[in-house]
């Protein structure tokens, strides 16, 4: 698009959004000046940028500076240079948010929360598209939303929102809003818990009056901010999905767990708010197929399931997912992000017998040892070999670690992608039950 011709930015941070950036502020004509702290990046950017590091250069007659959302601006000299040379700090949904009067007509919605962003955005992109509308999914989720060709004319954009987008966006519409959840994460890059909810609340300042806020939470911080912007009385549509029933609701495969049937219900809120009926969505939530590492059905032998919940990475992902079968065996631990399990507790009767691995272990031991029978395994292949060993039929293996994987693992895939292995030798080998 032409949005940005005659426009000058400085783009810090260029794997993958920062890269999709560049190319579509390159394609429309912009000026750039590009950094990246890895060689190899600054190398292929530099036919299209100048290269050269913005804490170094006069930013004073940019028109922004465009971080990836990975940089730390809490911890980062960037934020106090742009704030010197007198120009905004900007992310790619922002610059998309700009770009969006030269797109055909079309509409947005925004998801963002603590937990279960990526898979609500998964399944909103699939029933959208399942009723064939055209549709692309971005942000935090696929490809940059800027490396996507427009849509044609009535096109709705699914849009994957981090607290750390919403922090470098300031004026995206979205004609639908949606707050999950909010529990403590992140913490290391907010001053507070109440500044990350903050942060997350953001995203209905910037929506229009008149279209649809769905506020999700049956926490107390998402419950905060409906009070809050009901109080304000700007939005006029909000809905509290909290509070919604849907009728002739089944055990879809890939929606397992009384978090995911929150994300359905959020889910066919918006699909309503946007128009689509029950015959266009209903389908949808049965032939969804998820997303790996949360939730996902991997494999059944013997009558035991193994179920990879990897994603889970703080404890109040990891309490529904205890709460979506009642015997389990299960695979905790890594690296720890809080010093309690206070959002697992209600579920601990379904919990056969507790395996933990990696830093976390010795800490989730002593806490879990009074409700369960605990088995400290420290590695994971270990960890699956003994759940295995004790698993009967109808029983199920849940990997949900409440903890980041970074103690052991390159990232919540890696981790998933050992379990699915460990599962996989057990089966061949014919360990369960033994
Ligand atoms: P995000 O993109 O917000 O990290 P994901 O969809 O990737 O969310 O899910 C992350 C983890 O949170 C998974 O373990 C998933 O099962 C769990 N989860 C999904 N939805 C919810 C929810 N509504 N509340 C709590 N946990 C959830």
């Amino acid at each position: 698009s032409s949005a940005f011709a005659n426009k000058s930015y400085a783009i810090l941070g260029l794997a993958r959004s920062g890269m999709a950036t560049l190319d579509a502020l390159h394609a429309s004509g912009a000026r750039i000046l590009a950094w990246d702290a890895r060689e190899d990046l600054r190398e292929a950017a530099k036919d299209k940028a100048i290269i050269a590091d913005p804490l170094e250069a006069d930013l004073s007659d940019y028109d922004a500076v465009i971080v990836s959302p990975g940089v730390p601006l809490n911890a980062h000299p960037i934020r106090d240079k742009a704030s010197d040379d007198g120009v905004p700090i900007i992310g790619d949904i922002e610059l998309f948010a700009q770009a969006r009067r030269s797109l055909p007509p079309h509409r947005v919605i925004g998801i963002t929360g603590t937990n279960g962003k990526s898979t609500t955005t998964a399944l909103i992109h699939h029933i959208i598209q399942s009723a064939a509308l055209p549709t692309h999914m971005g942000g935090n989720i696929g490809l940059p939303i800027l490396s996507q060709v427009p849509l044609a004319a009535g096109g709705i954009y699914v849009l994957e929102l981090s607290s750390y987008q919403i922090d470098l966006t300031y004026g995206l519409d979205c004609d639908v809003a949606m707050l999950l959840n909010i529990s403590p994460d992140h913490l290391d890059r907010y001053d507070s818990f109440d500044a990350y909810a903050a942060a997350k609340v953001r995203l209905f300042d910037m929506m229009g009056s008149d279209h649809v806020a769905i506020l999700g939470g049956d926490d107390e911080k998402t419950k905060l901010a409906l009070e809050l912007i009901r109080s304000e009385g700007r939005v006029q549509n909000i809905v509290d999905s909290s509070t919604v029933l849907l009728e002739g609701q089944a055990d879809w495969p890939s929606l397992q767990g009384p978090h995911n049937l929150k994300n359905a219900i959020a889910a066919v809120v918006a699909a309503e708010a946007l128009g689509l009926q029950e015959h266009q969505w209903r389908p949808a939530l049965e032939s969804f197929k998820g997303l790996p590492h949360r939730m996902e059905r991997m494999v059944e032998a013997e009558g035991v399931l193994f179920v990879n919940d990897s994603k889970a990475t703080n404890p109040a992902s990891t309490g529904p997912a205890l709460g979506a079968y009642p015997k389990i065996h299960w695979i905790v631990g890594g690296l720890p992000k809080s010093k309690d399990l206070k959002e697992c507790e209600p579920y601990f009767g379904n919990v056969v017998q507790a395996y933990t691995i990696g830093d976390a272990g010795p800490m989730f031991g002593e806490l879990l040892a009074p409700h369960m029978p605990v088995d400290p395994c420290e590695m994971m292949l270990t960890a699956v070999q003994h759940a295995a060993g004790n698993a009967k039929p109808g029983e199920v293996i849940l990997l949900s670690p409440a903890c980041a994987s970074f103690d052991q693992f390159k990232d919540f895939e890696a981790r998933g992608e050992c379990f699915r292995c460990a599962a996989n030798s057990v089966i061949e080998n014919d360990l369960i039950g033994t």
